[in-house]
């Protein structure tokens, strides 16, 4: 039986590199220095980039500024902003190829999977569109006869957006419209490792007759360009979306003008498996959940939690499906696990697999590096381990790749213990056929999303985000909107009945 299913790679013609520069008020911008992204399975260059620098950030920040002051569009009516919102959704289905093609060359994802977060990203501008059209505040009509009371939302005004390497079209997408269809002007700044299909975002926004200086984009690291974009006075909210470590640090510059912060952090998301669960349908989301992304996803299913009695039977289920699952060139249509994104991160990964293993953990499956024909050494063995207890650091840390422990319990009281035995808190998932299982779970589970009986679905009308150091804030849906807006109450007398204060001629 052969160990694992390998796409060696496929005949591609590459495309030249793609060459990055900022937005700035609606004109692109050069930087004398430049950064190169090699391809984390081919090994060549794909994209070179402007670097960006202090000088360059504080006019980006200056240009959302005066777009957003000038009205033009964070005045504009709903139905405005909806029309250019409706037209980059249709401008993103027309160019999906050529942006999931050179994000897969960034980052190492499968091609299809890159095609899927794309394409599905002209949903959460179409859904963010109908917000704008129809956001409304609230009216008081209950103050008295002589008091009318409004709550108007107004857009919170200049946005940082500083967003990671693992989901680079997705995430943005995340933010974006939805900071765009509450008014806001903003200043982008994607990962210097995936930094293109932001920049392709910038030119179908252009194309899509977006304002200029509404958007802004700034290639670069998250220093100096990330940093003063989080502390930057002339900026009121940023939002982020990375590791928790650096989330930590933007809060701390973010303090400085007390603006506003949003976080998307990471997790250490687990899924408990009953007894009484459809174990084929589960023991195929867990494989979905541990390998989609090579793992590098932060709704990552890196955990799961596994009721003693059917442990064995549930592991050797992951364990054959494992074996299946398409690893290699990210470029074949087929595949459905690429490369990891940089060399370190490999290394890291098995560091984190040694470990557990010198620590009592038992290897189910995988737990090297693997080798994939004709592609650069960056590959990781799908990897199974059984015998981890909750304390060892693969159990509680971010690994990031596509390596699953296994935990097991007795009662739904430990089960529940142990997911919320986290410092993270952004996903939780629960297989039982009994629906009552599934509730005392969704409700005392401490995670931004529960998932019964599936992993892993998501609609741009559900909030998104994490409790804990997975984060604060919510994106996406109404109340990932409603972030992106302030709220003024007005207070309004009808008439002339009111007692004065100070009484006359006394
Ligand atoms: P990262 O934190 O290293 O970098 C994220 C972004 O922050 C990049 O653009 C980077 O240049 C920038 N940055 C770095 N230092 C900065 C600083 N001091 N100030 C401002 N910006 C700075 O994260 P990553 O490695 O790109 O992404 C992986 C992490 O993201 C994982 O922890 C993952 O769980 C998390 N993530 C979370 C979600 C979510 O929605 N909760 C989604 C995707 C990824």
């Amino acid at each position: 039986m052969k160990d694992f299913a390998i796409n060696t790679a496929i005949d591609f013609d590459l495309p030249a590199p793609f060459m990055g520069r900022h937005l700035i008020a609606g004109a692109w911008v050069e930087s004398a220095e430049t950064f190169e992204r090699l391809s984390p399975s081919h090994g060549v260059v794909v994209s070179v980039s402007a670097a960006g620098d202090a000088d360059v950030t504080e006019q980006a920040i200056h240009a959302a500024r005066q777009a957003f002051d000038s009205g033009e569009w964070s005045r504009a009516s709903g139905k405005d902003r909806a029309a250019v919102l409706l037209k980059v959704a249709d401008l993103i289905e027309a160019n999906v190829d050529r942006i999931a093609v050179q994000e897969t060359l960034e980052s190492g994802k499968p091609i299809s999977q890159s095609r899927g977060e794309v394409g599905g990203a002209a949903d959460l501008w179409r859904y963010a569109a109908s917000l704008a059209r129809t956001s409304h505040g609230d009216s008081h009509n209950t103050l008295g006869s002589d008091m009318l009371g409004v709550v108007l939302k107004e857009p919170i005004g200049v946005v940082s957006i500083i967003t990671p390497w693992n989901f680079p079209f997705w995430i943005l997408s995340q933010k974006l419209p939805f900071a765009l269809a509450a008014g806001c002007a903003v200043v982008v700044k994607p990962s210097e490792m995936t930094p293109s299909s932001t920049v392709m975002m910038g030119e179908l926004l252009i194309e899509a007759g977006l304002p200029a200086g509404v958007c802004n984009i700034v290639l670069g690291h998250g220093q100096p360009v990330g940093s003063l974009m989080a502390n930057h006075d002339a900026v009121d909210m940023v939002t982020f979306t990375g590791s928790t470590a650096v989330g930590k640090l933007i809060t701390q510059s973010a303090s400085n003008t007390l603006k506003k912060v949003a976080l998307e952090l990471g997790g250490k998301n687990p899924q408990v498996i009953c007894p009484d669960a459809d174990l084929d349908s589960a023991a195929d989301a867990v494989t979905f959940g541990v390998y989609f992304n090579v793992g590098q996803c932060c709704n990552s299913s890196s955990r799961i939690i596994v009721h003693e009695d059917i442990a064995d039977d549930f592991v050797a289920r992951v364990v054959a499906l494992s074996r299946k699952v398409k690893f290699g060139d990210p470029l074949d249509p087929d595949t459905q696990v690429g490369a990891i994104v940089t060399s370190d991160h490999n290394i890291k990964i098995d560091s984190y697999v040694q470990e557990a293993l010198a620590n009592g953990a038992k290897l189910e499956l995988g737990g090297k590096a693997l080798a994939v024909g004709g592609l650069v050494d960056q590959f990781y063995q799908p990897t199974v381990l059984s015998n981890v207890s909750a304390d060892m650091a693969i159990a509680r840390e971010e690994v990031f790749g596509p390596v699953l422990v296994v935990l097991t319990y007795r009662d739904l009281e430990e089960a529940i213990a142990l997911v919320n035995d986290s410092e993270y808190g952004l996903s939780a998932g629960i297989w039982s056929e009994n629906v009552h299982t599934c509730l005392e779970f969704a409700r005392r589970v401490e995670a931004g999303t529960v998932w019964t009986n599936t992993w892993m679905d998501g609609f741009p009308e559900l909030a998104f985000g994490g409790v804990k150091q997975s984060g604060q804030g919510r994106e996406i849906g109404r109340y990932g909107y409603d972030e992106f807006l302030e709220v003024k109450s007005l207070v309004m007398r009808v008439g002339r009945s009111r007692e004065p204060w100070v009484q006359q001629g006394v």
